[in-house]
């Protein structure tokens, strides 16, 4: 049994639905209607020392990663974020190790004015805990589920580096140290789309962020919109690092499945298409459009003309 279909198993069903529960499991956030204009948009992400990072990362990025990883998550939905909670397990206390992990925390919660409101301190294997929440307008929500066949699918910026720097990490690959610090910053200190999300919202029909690699991901949104996608992988953004360090099949297959890019995937009708870009190139943003949604629920890759088959989706617990 792997992670999802453990979830489905033992936790999605349950005793009680409530009315104000408006998304529950299944989404990047849950969303609460507490009346008003706007949805509280809620999410909760783990961070365990040796599973989500290397136990040599430096404490202000696990700190900037544990938060980054939440608000990617509320960037999903659409909504800004507003407030985290933190429960963190500790093997000792070490002074200098926690001054630079709030420091990581908190340049980046005051960057999207979030405060800190409360959480939990216990003594163990290293692991961080954030549940962040935030707001969304009712009618500005980003399901993975609104996506309409023919709609136009797009990624920011570059997928596959975090995937690099952990491969240089684990030994597989050897980086120059300028290409390797590089990668590794993408890996320790990805940026939330909080801003980017917050622009296309006005014109996408369905979004989700990349935290398990492109082909988990957009799996993900594709089997929530009931549609699927041929998808050319010449289109596949790809970073000057990556491509100069291994063969494009293997840049490819990082890109498709390693994970910890924290890019926002997001879709737009064939109507929007033109105006979303024009956004974007304003606001200087780097996309790429991977493709159109069709009714096959199926995803398609094609590589020089010929299909491509990977080993596994992405990255999933348990697997
Ligand atoms: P993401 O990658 O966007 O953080 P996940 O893949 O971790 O989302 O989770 C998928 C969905 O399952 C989310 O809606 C999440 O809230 C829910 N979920 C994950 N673990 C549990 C659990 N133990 N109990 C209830 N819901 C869970
Ligand atoms: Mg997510």
């Amino acid at each position: 049994m792997k992670e999802f279909e453990l979830i489905r198993r033992y936790f999605t069903d349950q005793p009680v639905t409530r009315k104000d529960v408006v998304m529950g499991i299944g989404d990047d956030c849950a969303l609460i209607d507490n009346g008003g204009d706007s949805y509280v948009a809620i999410t909760t992400d783990t961070l365990v020392a040796g599973v989500h990072f290397p136990k040599e990362t430096s404490p202000r990025a696990i700190g900037h990663k544990a938060v980054a990883v939440n608000l990617s998550d509320l960037a999903a939905m659409g909504a800004v974020p507003s407030w985290i909670s933190i429960a963190i397990t500790l093997p000792a206390i070490n002074e200098h190790w926690l001054q630079e992990f709030t420091q990581g925390i908190f340049e980046l919660t005051e960057y999207y004015n979030v405060q800190l409101i409360g959480g939990d301190t216990t003594q163990g294997p290293l692991s961080i805990t954030i549940t962040a929440q935030g707001m969304v307008a009712k009618d500005k929500v980003l399901y993975r589920s609104g996506a309409k066949n023919g709609d136009y699918v797009f990624v920011t910026n570059t997928i596959g580096d975090a995937g690099l720097a952990l491969a240089a990490i684990n030994g597989d690959i050897h980086l120059s140290e300028k290409d390797f610090e590089s990668v590794k910053r993408k890996l320790d200190f990805p940026k939330p789309q909080v801003l980017v999300a917050q622009m296309v919202r006005e014109f996408a029909t369905a979004a989700i962020d990349v935290s398990d690699g492109l082909l988990a991901d957009l799996h993900h949104l594709c089997e929530a919109s009931a549609l699927g996608i041929n998808l050319d992988l010449d289109n596949v953004p790809l970073s000057d690092v990556l491509v100069n360090n291994v063969s494009k099949e293997q840049a490819l297959r990082l890109a498709l499945t390693s994970g910890d890019d924290y890019q926002l995937i997001f879709t737009v009708s064939a109507t929007n298409k033109v105006a979303v870009e024009t956004a974007m190139t304003h606001a200087a943003v780097d996309y790429t459009c991977l493709g159109q949604l069709n009714p096959s629920k199926q995803i398609n890759l094609f590589f020089e003309g010929e299909a491509f088959e990977v080993a596994s989706n992405g990255f999933q617990h348990f697997s």
